[in-house]
């Protein structure tokens, strides 16, 4: 844990979140900065800082649930497309220094770039969607 991290507040409910799933080491939620509709990230529970900090491990836990997690969002809103993305440093457009996976839902042209700005979405929206992935975590089989 780190007292200065956004995603260890979020972890330790100091932030709220808009929580889709978590088990033993990670947990995955709505980003509240939605660079398109359902946007979702995946941290593992240990702060690490990005990919080159962490135990090789929970890099690997971190991406599975990124995989689970992905293919319930492509259940959820069929999207043309998706990037999962995972960033380090700032020049790599980094805003949280604890490692974590985004889970970005793509459509043909729909304008995104690498280096988007961080405008909050609308909350009662970003719940909604969220809903449906939770539904699809609780129709597969983990
Ligand atoms: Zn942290």
């Amino acid at each position: 844990m780190s007292d200065s991290c956004v995603f260890c507040m979020i972890l330790d409910g100091t932030i709220p979140s808009i929580r889709i799933h978590e088990d033993d080491t990670t947990l995955a939620f709505m980003d509240i900065h939605p660079v398109q509709p359902g946007h979702a990230l995946v941290i593992p529970k240990a702060h690490h800082p990005n990919l080159f900090e962490a135990p090789p491990e929970v890099v690997a836990t971190t991406a599975r649930t990124a995989a689970r997690i992905g293919s319930a969002i492509q259940r959820a809103l069929n999207p043309p497309g998706m990037n999962l993305l995972q960033c380090n440093g700032e020049a790599a457009g980094q805003s949280v220094m604890h490692l974590h996976m985004h889970l970005i839902p793509r459509a043909m042209n729909d304008g995104m770039t690498m280096n988007w700005d961080l405008v909050k979405g609308d909350v009662n929206a970003i719940e909604a969607i969220a809903e449906r992935i939770r539904t699809e975590l609780a129709n597969d089989a983990g």
